[in-house]
């Protein structure tokens, strides 16, 4: 039998390679570690020959009973060896705890010699408190328990493992067989699985929210957190359904700020998007809870007021949506306020349907805002009938701007004191298809309120751009003539205006001074300064620019003096007053002389009798236009005529008029 001792090898066995044969027990109690590196050496022996099965039996130190002969029977040693090359840690260890055998990956899990791990306590391997281990152990339920522990190894850091045991009884003695499951792997595994876990949970809520946020986006705006269109109509609709039941009216309401692009135009977006946010605040305070506030898009919104009692009833409402739209401070330093046209539609038990009541306050909401603004208005079929007729205006519109069928006719502007023809007003046509002429007051409404007047207008530039050139190069023309252009004030709205006048005086080579630019004055006070800078561009090209209508909007007569305007025109209405009406007369005598203090031409517009004329020319006035001298003509040529004819009779000091020879009293 070999036997493995604590001390002296003896090198003479053969059996114990490495010189383990000896009787003494392996005992590795400090106080006898004296030589340290042999025995280092010895145990290294030891456990390689325990593990290579080349040990029969080792001596082992007993508390009490002083040393014991621990066999191992060399039927054994596949199983030992078996152990010894096991993928789990293994242990025997003492019934007091001592660690009596460590197999190879035990060593490799505590990171450290096996030496210095067999004759140690068990206890000092088990990181945190050992009582589960020792336990699961030792415990009443006895063997087979697996416990999870830390190890620690030898650098302190703990090793997760399930600890496994089985009794082993020798010569009566009783041991235990402790195996160490590496659960590094598995927890390391456990903490991803529970990390994707995580991330997927988060994921998830992401996703939901995400979705949350699609759905309130399908149904609500993102300013003013109000119910959109489409939730609207829902709504409506299950108002309907509702009021055919109970025999109720319901009510529909649009709302269209007055004046709000301004707020955009002079305040910037973010002010406009806080006054929409004021506007719909305020409409949600003003309704009752059962009823329901929309933004419809823009500067529009939309109630619908359920169960109400009568029509009278759903016209209070309406005012009270008025009243509170006016009570909305504007957001502007000067302290003024928000202002709405609303349009109103009632259905008695039900009738119609969501669209058709949207479609019917829309309507209505239009005549409130034609009639100024700040009112309410309840829809009646026969604006319908309106509305269908602005709606085919539009597309009459849009047909002639596709096809080219706008053009632009021509009415001179005569000096009053010379009789000479100093330029042209240009005034939009359209040819229909049957070939008769569409006059502006049937289309330029249209084209303002559709923002189709801005391709007009630049259509008619063009046209007259053109026009002008052509006379340039004619070996006939007698000009140099002054082109006169009505501009809406929509057309500055994109900014792109001075550079759409500057490529057409390029194009046609025209000199800047030439073109001037006419500009009602209810659209010249609604200018702020984005489109003042566009003034001011368009004036340092060299053109002109002049109000047009003067009187018939609010301008003052002070105002003139801080606009960059050369010359204005007297509105015909006044003009035509003259003779007749002691008002107009002392008006357009007023403007006329506060233009010429001013260093500003003026225009008389409207001029059909020889009497008006001789009045104007009293007064001062520098030019004239109208039927006296020629109708609006397709062409310059056609304006001015041929003919050269004596115009004494006008009381023009100069014996020469540049005018048609067809105009009355010739
Ligand atoms: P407006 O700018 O005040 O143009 C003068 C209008 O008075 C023209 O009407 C002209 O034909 C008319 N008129 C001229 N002399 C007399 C006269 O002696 N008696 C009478 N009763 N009327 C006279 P028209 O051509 O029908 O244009 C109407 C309005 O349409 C224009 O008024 C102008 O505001 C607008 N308009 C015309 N063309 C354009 C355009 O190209 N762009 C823009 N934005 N507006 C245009
Ligand atoms: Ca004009
Ligand atoms: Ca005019």
């Amino acid at each position: 039998m070999t036997v493995m001792r604590e001390h002296t090898p003896s090198p003479s066995d053969p059996k114990a390679p490495g010189g383990w044969n000896g009787d003494e027990a392996l005992h590795r109690s400090p106080a006898r570690s004296g030589d340290a590196l042999a025995r280092l050496a010895e145990a290294e022996d030891m456990i390689r020959a325990i593990g290579a099965g080349e040990v029969d039996a080792f001596v082992l130190p007993d508390g009490h009973a002083g040393r014991r002969v621990f066999t191992l029977e060399t039927a054994d040693r596949p199983y030992r060896m078996f152990v010894e090359n096991m993928r789990d840690g293994a242990a025997t260890v003492s019934s007091t705890g001592l660690i009596l055998f460590a197999n190879r990956r035990l060593g490799e899990l505590l990171s450290c010699a096996r030496e210095s791990i067999v004759g140690a306590p068990l206890t000092q391997f088990l990181a945190g408190d050992p009582s589960p281990v020792l336990h699961a152990v030792y415990g009443p339920e006895g063997h087979g328990v697996t416990v999870e522990a830390d190890l620690l190894d030898a650098d302190g850091r703990p090793i997760p493992v399930l600890i496994g045991s089985s009794p082993l009884a020798i010569d009566g003695r009783s041991f235990t067989c402790i195996t160490f499951f590496d659960l590094r792997d598995q927890k390391a595994q456990e903490r991803e699985i529970a990390r994707l876990d995580e991330a997927q949970a988060e994921r998830l809520t992401e996703l939901e929210s995400a979705k949350d946020a699609l759905a309130l986006q399908a149904t609500h705006d993102g300013l003013t957190g109000l119910p959109n269109r489409a939730l609207l109509v829902d709504r409506i609709n299950q108002a309907l359904a509702a009021a055919r039941r109970s025999g109720r009216c319901t009510a529909v309401y649009f709302l269209d700020m007055d004046g709000f692009k301004d707020i955009n135009d002079t305040q910037g977006h973010a002010a406009g998007d806080a006054a929409l946010q004021r506007a719909a605040q305020q409409l949600v305070a003003t309704v009752r809870p059962m009823d329901s506030v929309a933004r419809m898009g823009g500067d529009e919104f939309a109630v619908l007021a359920v169960d109400v009692d009568s029509h009278e009833h759903a016209v209070d409402i309406g005012a009270r949506l008025v009243d509170a739209m006016s009570a909305v401070p504007r957001g502007h330093p000067n302290g003024e306020h928000l202002g709405a046209s609303v349009g109103l539609s009632i259905s008695d038990r039900g009738r119609g349907t969501a669209e058709i009541l949207i479609h019917e306050a829309d309507t209505a909401m239009y005549k409130a805002k034609a009639d100024g603004g700040g009112r309410a208005e309840v829809f009646d079929a026969a604006l319908d009938l309106q509305s269908q007729h602005r709606a085919n205006a539009k597309v009459a519109l849009q047909c002639a701007l596709d096809e080219r069928r706008i053009v632009a006719h021509y009415q001179p502007i005569v000096n009053i004191a010379t009789g000479q023809t100093t330029g042209f007003e240009v005034l939009a046509r359209i040819t229909e298809n049957s070939g008769t002429l569409m006059s502006p007051k049937d289309f330029i409404p249209t084209a303002e309120e559709s923002g189709l007047i801005v391709p007009l207008g630049a259509e008619v530039l063009t046209a007259a751009c053109k026009e002008l050139g052509y006379q340039r190069s004619s070996p006939t023309h007698s000009g140099p003539w002054n082109l006169a252009v009505n501009v809406s004030a929509r057309q500055f709205e994109s900014g792109e205006l001075p550079a759409i006048v500057r490529r057409n005086l390029e194009e046609f080579g025209l000199d800047p001074t030439r073109l001037h630019l006419e500009l009602t004055e209810t659209a010249i006070m609604a200018l702020h300064t984005g489109v003042l800078k566009q003034l001011a561009e368009i004036r340092d090209l060299g053109v002109e620019v002049g109000l047009d209508d003067f009187g018939t909007g609010y301008a003052s007569l002070t105002h003139l003096r801080r606009l960059p305007v050369s010359f204005v025109k007297i509105d015909q209405t006044f003009v035509q007053g003259i003779t007749t009406d002691s008002e107009d007369e002392g008006i357009v005598s007023a403007v006329i002389a506060l233009s010429a203090r001013l260093g500003l031409r003026s225009i008389a517009e409207g001029v059909e009798t020889v009497e008006q004329l001789d009045r104007l020319r009293e007064f001062g006035c520098d030019e004239a236009q109208g039927y006296l001298f020629a109708k609006p003509q397709a062409t310059i040529d056609a304006a001015m005529g041929h003919t050269t004819a004596p115009s004494t009779s006008l009381g023009f000091r100069q014996a020469r008029l540049t005018i048609p020879a067809s105009f009355p009293g010739l």
